[in-house]
């Protein structure tokens, strides 16, 4: 049994797992920096301990500070949160070889899953649906990478094995430009990455986004929470997500479900996890796996009535998973806008003092932020301040609630993306029709200017 939690984290997600952890009765430890001594978690929590400067890289990024902040509070597991140290295996083995419970998966499946190539393997391994390409690092010989090239059909995009955070890659559209880019993409990832492998695959030019919420025992049993849609996206950022995903065909998606959860019986995939699909003409294509609780849980949580980090905790903490497939039931639908700090146009970073503060309510409506009047937004972190959810009867219901809610959010003294989300996208037909793809957004803002 889990006694006392530490959680490596800051912000919203502090705040969601030190609620969970009062709901089940269990201790927490908060740590921060200097810059973060008025997070609402810190003063919200059992313990907190200051572990270090301003910058992430000596604070929330610091394996060694975080370990000894456990050992002085005699916590016994660590909640990565999303983000800096979550999917990182050198810090999850540390925590185990410390002797913490490690609220995650086990470092190796963080390993596989954190880079592409070994990543898609384990996924063609389980029979996951992936998009044609090279199987395997190309060899940076241009002949090869040419006759991959012809066999997939431009346009292609070269991808780095170890890339993340929508680096790493490269697109290419006739054979002309493939030599060159294959060297740079290589080089570039060998610089950014200190690993020069990359691989090929055919680049889908209109997909959705579409990803599946799944649990694992880690014992091999596994069951998915349905699927999420995020595809309106800016620079690979997602600004908007909903549950369930709309308009998706059934018999794909009951593939796609029993392809994730027989990769998660392969992999004994332990605790929450997300499988994320590009969606185009009807037909899922692995990209990657997420190995930890994922900003856009809300949404899921809405639909289905789990308590995600609940899951997470009970799993780490052996007593393994209680739900079953059929206790999974997908009820109304619910969408998720991500209120970032920052000016809604030009999307420069707006850090600063909130000098007045109102959350929206009423039914239907969840707002998960830390932040409060008065509160300072410190320049060095994410600009998202929180998530506004709401949920609906249906897709449309769910929109309705969303419009007035965003009506309703009162933040002053710092700009916010709010009028973005509320005159832009909220009344955007393509996105009302749910007829958006990835690139939606990004075409709708360049109309704007
Ligand atoms: P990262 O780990 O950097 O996030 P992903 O593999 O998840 O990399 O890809 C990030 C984004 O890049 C995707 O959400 C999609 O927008 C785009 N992308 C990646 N692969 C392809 C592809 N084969 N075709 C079209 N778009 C792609």
């Amino acid at each position: 049994m889990i006694e006392k939690i530490l959680i490596a984290n800051r912000g919203e997600i502090a705040l969601r797992i030190l609620r969970t952890c009062k709901k089940m009765g269990i201790k927490t430890v908060a740590v921060y920096s200097t810059a973060d001594k008025d997070l609402m978690h810190v003063k919200l929590a059992d313990e907190a301990v200051c572990i270090g400067p301003a910058s992430s890289r000596d604070s929330y990024l610091n394996i060694a500070a975080i370990i000894s902040a456990a050992e002085v509070t005699d916590a016994d597991a660590i909640h990565p949160g999303y983000g800096f140290l979550a999917e990182n295996a050198a810090f999850a083995e540390a925590v185990e070889d410390s002797g913490f419970i490690f609220i995650g998966p086990r470092p190796e499946n963080i390993r596989t899953m954190g880079d592409k190539v070994a990543a898609l393997d384990a996924m063609r391994a389980a029979k996951v649906p992936t998009i044609p390409g090279s199987e395997g690092a190309l060899s940076g010989d241009p002949q090869e990478a040419l006759e991959f090239a012809r066999k997939i059909g431009f346009p292609i995009i070269i991808k780095a094995a170890a890339g993340g955070g929508g680096r790493g890659m490269r697109v290419v559209h006739d054979e002309f430009s493939l030599p060159k880019a294959l060297q740079l993409t290589q080089s570039e990832a060998g610089a950014a990455f200190g690993d020069d492998r990359v691989y090929m695959e055919k680049f889908l030019t209109r997909p959705r986004h579409v990803e599946v919420q799944v649990l694992g025992d880690g014992e091999g049993k596994a069951i998915h929470l349905f699927d999420r849609d995020c595809s309106l996206q800016r620079r690979h950022q997602k600004v908007v997500e909903e549950a369930p995903a709309p308009n998706i065909d059934s018999s794909s998606q009951k593939h796609a479900f029993k392809a994730c959860i027989r990769a998660c019986e392969q992999l004994k995939y332990r605790g929450a996890g997300t499988f994320e699909f590009l969606y185009e003409d009807d037909k899922f294509y692995f990209i990657e796996m997420n190995t930890r609780i994922q900003v856009e849980h809300c949404v899921t949580e809405e639909i289905t009535g789990v308590d995600l980090i609940e899951q997470q905790i009970l799993i780490a903490g052996g007593q393994g998973l209680k739900l079953k497939q059929k206790d999974i039931v997908c009820e109304g639908h619910a969408i998720e806008c991500r209120i970032n700090a920052e000016d809604p146009r030009t999307f420069m970073p707006s850090p600063g003092t909130i000098n007045f503060f109102h959350a929206p309510g009423g039914r239907g409506v969840r707002m998960d932020t830390h932040i409060y009047a008065n509160y300072k937004v410190p320049p060095y972190y994410d600009a998202m301040i929180g998530k506004l959810i709401t949920k609906g009867r249906d897709r449309d219901e769910a929109i309705e609630i969303m419009k007035t809610a965003l009506e309703e959010l009162l933040l002053e003294g710092i700009k916010t993306n709010t009028p973005l989300l509320k005159d832009t996208i909220m009344t955007d037909e393509t996105f009302r029709q749910a007829e958006h793809n990835i690139h939606h957004l990004e075409h709708l803002l360049e109309k704007m200017d």
